[in-house]
Protein backbone atom coordinates (compact mmCIF):
# COMPACT_ATOMS: atom_id res chain seq x y z
CA UNK A 1 0.00 0.00 0.00
CA UNK A 2 0.96 3.47 -1.27
CA UNK A 3 -1.21 5.88 0.45
CA UNK A 4 -1.22 9.52 -0.29
CA UNK A 5 -3.18 12.77 -1.28
CA UNK A 6 -2.40 12.44 -4.69
CA UNK A 7 -3.17 16.11 -5.52
CA UNK A 8 -1.91 15.77 -7.63
CA UNK A 9 0.53 11.98 -8.15
CA UNK A 10 3.81 12.50 -10.31
CA UNK A 11 6.82 10.88 -10.87
CA UNK A 12 7.94 10.36 -7.31
CA UNK A 13 5.20 8.62 -6.39
CA UNK A 14 5.20 6.44 -10.01
CA UNK A 15 8.58 5.50 -9.83
CA UNK A 16 9.00 5.34 -6.02
CA UNK A 17 5.98 2.42 -6.72
CA UNK A 18 7.77 0.43 -9.70
CA UNK A 19 11.38 0.47 -7.62
CA UNK A 20 9.28 -1.17 -4.23
CA UNK A 21 8.02 -3.40 -6.26
CA UNK A 22 11.11 -4.68 -7.97
CA UNK A 23 13.23 -4.51 -4.47
CA UNK A 24 10.76 -6.03 -2.53
CA UNK A 25 9.70 -8.61 -5.09
CA UNK A 26 6.03 -7.45 -4.34
CA UNK A 27 2.82 -8.59 -6.25
CA UNK A 28 1.07 -5.53 -6.39
CA UNK A 29 1.19 -2.09 -5.24
CA UNK A 30 -1.74 -0.59 -4.48
CA UNK A 31 -1.94 3.24 -4.60
CA UNK A 32 -4.68 4.71 -2.62
CA UNK A 33 -5.66 7.80 -2.61
CA UNK A 34 -7.13 9.63 0.94
CA UNK A 35 -10.61 10.90 0.42
CA UNK A 36 -9.93 13.14 3.72
CA UNK A 37 -6.54 12.72 5.06
CA UNK A 38 -6.66 13.22 8.86
CA UNK A 39 -3.63 15.23 8.89
CA UNK A 40 -3.58 17.88 6.29
CA UNK A 41 -6.08 20.50 5.07
CA UNK A 42 -8.44 19.45 2.58
CA UNK A 43 -7.10 18.75 -1.13
CA UNK A 44 -7.15 21.42 -4.05
CA UNK A 45 -8.86 18.62 -6.30
CA UNK A 46 -12.01 16.57 -5.17
CA UNK A 47 -11.38 12.79 -4.69
CA UNK A 48 -12.81 11.38 -7.10
CA UNK A 49 -10.79 13.52 -9.79
CA UNK A 50 -7.44 12.47 -7.74
CA UNK A 51 -8.24 9.27 -8.94
CA UNK A 52 -9.34 9.38 -12.61
CA UNK A 53 -5.33 11.38 -12.47
CA UNK A 54 -4.08 7.86 -11.07
CA UNK A 55 -5.70 5.79 -12.88
CA UNK A 56 -4.57 8.07 -15.92
CA UNK A 57 -1.02 7.78 -14.13
CA UNK A 58 -0.96 4.12 -14.07
CA UNK A 59 -2.46 3.04 -17.06
CA UNK A 60 -1.59 -0.34 -17.86
CA UNK A 61 1.35 -0.91 -15.64
CA UNK A 62 2.19 -3.94 -14.32
CA UNK A 63 1.29 -4.81 -10.96
CA UNK A 64 0.12 -1.45 -9.88
CA UNK A 65 -3.48 -0.49 -9.10
CA UNK A 66 -4.97 2.24 -8.74
CA UNK A 67 -7.22 1.37 -5.59
CA UNK A 68 -10.41 3.06 -4.84
CA UNK A 69 -11.13 1.64 -1.34
CA UNK A 70 -10.76 4.72 0.83
CA UNK A 71 -13.51 6.84 -1.46
CA UNK A 72 -16.15 4.41 -0.28
CA UNK A 73 -15.56 5.25 3.45
CA UNK A 74 -17.17 7.81 5.32
CA UNK A 75 -15.33 10.30 7.81
CA UNK A 76 -11.18 10.73 8.05
CA UNK A 77 -8.78 8.21 5.79
CA UNK A 78 -7.19 6.63 8.45
CA UNK A 79 -4.81 4.13 7.11
CA UNK A 80 -5.32 1.28 9.85
CA UNK A 81 -8.87 1.45 8.46
CA UNK A 82 -7.44 0.72 5.07
CA UNK A 83 -4.60 -1.83 6.19
CA UNK A 84 -6.98 -3.61 7.87
CA UNK A 85 -9.79 -4.18 4.96
CA UNK A 86 -6.44 -5.03 3.05
CA UNK A 87 -5.59 -7.87 5.54
CA UNK A 88 -9.05 -8.89 4.99
CA UNK A 89 -9.04 -9.71 1.78
CA UNK A 90 -5.25 -11.28 1.37
CA UNK A 91 -6.03 -13.13 4.97
CA UNK A 92 -3.58 -13.79 8.01
CA UNK A 93 -0.41 -14.65 6.36
CA UNK A 94 -0.37 -11.86 3.31
CA UNK A 95 2.60 -10.00 3.82
CA UNK A 96 1.97 -6.91 3.84
CA UNK A 97 3.92 -3.11 3.47
CA UNK A 98 2.56 0.07 4.16
CA UNK A 99 5.85 2.21 2.19
CA UNK A 100 5.41 6.21 3.29
CA UNK A 101 8.19 8.63 2.59
CA UNK A 102 10.55 10.12 5.02
CA UNK A 103 8.51 13.44 5.38
CA UNK A 104 5.30 11.49 6.11
CA UNK A 105 6.86 8.75 8.63
CA UNK A 106 8.30 12.00 10.79
CA UNK A 107 4.94 12.43 11.69
CA UNK A 108 3.70 8.75 12.46
CA UNK A 109 3.55 9.11 16.00
CA UNK A 110 1.04 11.84 15.62
CA UNK A 111 -1.76 9.30 13.31
CA UNK A 112 -4.16 7.15 14.15
CA UNK A 113 -3.55 3.91 16.15
CA UNK A 114 -0.35 4.27 14.93
CA UNK A 115 0.48 0.68 16.91
CA UNK A 116 -2.54 -1.03 15.02
CA UNK A 117 -0.16 -0.07 11.66
CA UNK A 118 2.41 -2.28 12.93
CA UNK A 119 0.09 -4.90 13.88
CA UNK A 120 -1.36 -4.70 10.38
CA UNK A 121 1.30 -4.74 7.99
CA UNK A 122 5.17 -4.02 7.58
CA UNK A 123 6.39 -0.26 7.54
CA UNK A 124 8.92 0.95 4.62
CA UNK A 125 10.05 4.05 4.82
CA UNK A 126 11.50 5.87 1.42
CA UNK A 127 14.21 8.39 1.53
CA UNK A 128 13.29 11.79 0.08
CA UNK A 129 15.37 14.28 -1.19
CA UNK A 130 14.91 17.60 1.08
CA UNK A 131 13.25 15.32 3.81
CA UNK A 132 16.16 14.45 6.04
CA UNK A 133 14.76 15.77 9.62
CA UNK A 134 16.01 13.70 12.67
CA UNK A 135 13.14 11.61 13.70
CA UNK A 136 11.23 12.96 16.91
CA UNK A 137 11.47 10.96 20.11
CA UNK A 138 7.80 10.09 20.23
CA UNK A 139 8.28 8.66 16.82
CA UNK A 140 12.15 6.77 17.88
CA UNK A 141 9.65 5.11 21.00
CA UNK A 142 7.25 3.82 18.57
CA UNK A 143 9.34 2.33 15.88
CA UNK A 144 11.93 0.78 19.17
CA UNK A 145 12.68 -2.56 18.42
CA UNK A 146 11.07 -2.79 15.04
CA UNK A 147 13.94 -2.20 12.69
CA UNK A 148 14.99 -4.70 9.93
CA UNK A 149 18.43 -3.70 8.14
CA UNK A 150 17.20 -5.95 4.87
CA UNK A 151 14.33 -6.66 2.49
CA UNK A 152 14.56 -10.01 2.90
CA UNK A 153 14.41 -9.56 6.60
CA UNK A 154 11.01 -7.94 6.99
CA UNK A 155 10.11 -9.91 4.23
CA UNK A 156 10.17 -12.38 6.51
CA UNK A 157 6.89 -12.08 8.23
CA UNK A 158 3.93 -10.50 7.45
CA UNK A 159 3.63 -7.93 9.64
CA UNK A 160 5.45 -5.83 12.62
CA UNK A 161 9.24 -4.60 10.53
CA UNK A 162 10.09 -1.50 9.51
CA UNK A 163 13.07 -0.58 7.19
CA UNK A 164 14.26 2.71 6.17
CA UNK A 165 14.74 2.66 1.79
CA UNK A 166 16.73 4.21 -0.33
CA UNK A 167 15.62 3.02 -3.70
CA UNK A 168 17.97 3.61 -7.14
CA UNK A 169 15.85 6.96 -8.36
CA UNK A 170 15.44 9.68 -5.72
CA UNK A 171 13.25 12.25 -7.13
CA UNK A 172 12.87 15.77 -5.80
CA UNK A 173 9.50 16.09 -7.00
CA UNK A 174 6.66 17.04 -4.66
CA UNK A 175 2.83 17.98 -5.35
CA UNK A 176 2.91 21.14 -3.64
CA UNK A 177 5.63 22.34 -5.74
CA UNK A 178 3.39 21.26 -8.66
CA UNK A 179 0.41 22.60 -7.41
CA UNK A 180 2.76 25.92 -7.47
CA UNK A 181 3.96 25.83 -10.79
CA UNK A 182 0.68 24.83 -12.28
CA UNK A 183 -1.01 27.49 -10.26
CA UNK A 184 1.42 30.35 -11.94
CA UNK A 185 0.92 28.60 -15.27
CA UNK A 186 4.27 27.32 -15.29
CA UNK A 187 5.98 24.03 -16.97
CA UNK A 188 5.45 20.84 -15.59
CA UNK A 189 6.58 18.35 -18.14
CA UNK A 190 8.66 15.39 -17.25
CA UNK A 191 7.08 16.46 -13.66
CA UNK A 192 4.13 14.03 -13.57
CA UNK A 193 2.83 11.81 -17.14
CA UNK A 194 2.24 13.42 -20.16
CA UNK A 195 -2.04 12.17 -19.98
CA UNK A 196 -1.80 13.36 -16.02
CA UNK A 197 -0.45 16.64 -17.46
CA UNK A 198 -3.20 16.95 -20.51
CA UNK A 199 -6.04 16.19 -18.18
CA UNK A 200 -4.95 18.65 -15.63
CA UNK A 201 -4.04 21.41 -18.46
CA UNK A 202 -7.65 20.57 -20.11
CA UNK A 203 -9.79 20.69 -16.91
CA UNK A 204 -8.33 23.65 -15.73
CA UNK A 205 -7.64 22.03 -12.29
CA UNK A 206 -5.21 23.67 -9.78
CA UNK A 207 -5.33 26.95 -11.75
CA UNK A 208 -5.31 30.27 -9.55
CA UNK A 209 -8.18 32.49 -11.33
P1 LIG B 1 2.47 17.26 -0.88
O1 LIG B 1 3.64 18.02 -1.45
O2 LIG B 1 1.13 17.81 -1.25
O3 LIG B 1 2.60 16.96 0.60
P2 LIG B 1 3.54 14.74 -1.84
O4 LIG B 1 4.27 15.02 -3.11
O5 LIG B 1 4.34 14.52 -0.60
O6 LIG B 1 2.44 15.85 -1.61
P3 LIG B 1 1.56 12.73 -1.16
O7 LIG B 1 0.36 12.42 -1.93
O8 LIG B 1 1.39 13.42 0.12
O9 LIG B 1 2.57 13.53 -2.15
O10 LIG B 1 2.46 11.45 -1.00
C1 LIG B 1 2.01 10.14 -0.85
C2 LIG B 1 3.19 9.31 -0.32
O11 LIG B 1 4.23 9.30 -1.29
C3 LIG B 1 3.78 9.89 0.96
O12 LIG B 1 4.17 8.83 1.80
C4 LIG B 1 5.00 10.66 0.46
O13 LIG B 1 6.01 10.76 1.43
C5 LIG B 1 5.44 9.79 -0.71
N1 LIG B 1 6.14 10.58 -1.73
C6 LIG B 1 5.70 11.70 -2.33
N2 LIG B 1 6.60 12.17 -3.21
C7 LIG B 1 7.64 11.31 -3.18
C8 LIG B 1 8.91 11.26 -3.86
N3 LIG B 1 9.28 12.20 -4.72
N4 LIG B 1 9.74 10.22 -3.57
C9 LIG B 1 9.37 9.28 -2.66
N5 LIG B 1 8.20 9.27 -1.99
C10 LIG B 1 7.34 10.28 -2.24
Amino acid sequence: MLGGTFDPVHLGHLRSAVELQEVLGLDRVHLIPAKAPPLRGEPRVAPEERLALLRLAIGDTPGLVADDRELAREGPSFSADTLSSLREELGRDARLVMALGHDAFLRLAEWHEPQRLFSLANLVVIDRPDFEAPLPESLRELVAGRECDEPEALMARPAGGLLRLTLPTRMAISATELRRRLGEGRNVRYLLPEAVERHILAHGLYRRD
